[in-house]
């Protein structure tokens, strides 16, 4: 039977990582209230903007969101990635914390330097000696990572995709650019 993962669908690119989750054999699920979560064996946070996350997810769904993120697989690109960080040096956010690093928003420069590059793979990845294609957009930079994080891509020596235990994070949005390697991986998680 299909695994049935939610997307965050609160704000920012949900759509996208439906599609892909589809394509790669999970069935997926917009959750937008607290309820949406019951039945679901996992949680993709997507790119969006983290000020607005941390305002839109209300006492009832945070909550419940906490509750869900101890047991389940989740996976954060690039503004979901600040939201399970532990700390965004930016007091408008406030990440849940449960993947050990610390993030820079808009590290790599605004807007305007959102650019697309081709990423090492780490072996764990399903044909790692074929670069990745990411797309970055006002992405996040990992200034720190603690030492049960495992990198699972690079932009020349920054890890810009991660894991630890049943948690992945990611800077750049994997949902744009029909390459579903990362889509699959996550669906391997176990909590
Ligand atoms: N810059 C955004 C933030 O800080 C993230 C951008 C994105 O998700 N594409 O939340």
């Amino acid at each position: 039977m299909a695994r049935r993962i939610g997307v965050l669908a609160l704000q920012g690119d949900f759509e996208k990582h439906k599609r892909a989750l589809e394509a790669a054999g999970a069935e997926a699920r917009e959750v937008r209230t607290a309820e949406d979560l019951d039945g679901l064996s996992g949680l993709i946070i997507p790119g969006g903007e983290s000020t607005t996350l941390t305002l839109l997810l209300l006492p009832e769904l945070l909550e419940r969101l906490h509750t869900f993120c101890e047991t389940h697989p989740v996976w954060g690109t690039c503004a979901g990635m600040i939201m399970l960080s532990k700390d965004a040096s930016d007091p408008r956010v406030k990440p849940l914390g449960f993947l050990d690093l610390d993030i820079q928003r808009n590290g790599y420069g605004r807007q305007v330097h959102s650019f697309e590059s081709d990423l090492k793979l780490s072996g764990n990845v399903e044909d790692a000696q074929t670069p990745l294609h990411g797309v970055f957009i006002r992405a996040p930079r990992i200034t720190r990572m603690g030492e049960n994080v495992e990198p699972l891509a690079w932009l020349g020596s920054d890890p810009v995709a991660v894991r630890q235990g049943h948690f992945m994070a990611s800077s750049f949005h994997p949902e744009l650019t029909g390459d579903l390697r990362l889509h699959r991986f996550f669906l391997s998680l176990r909590p």
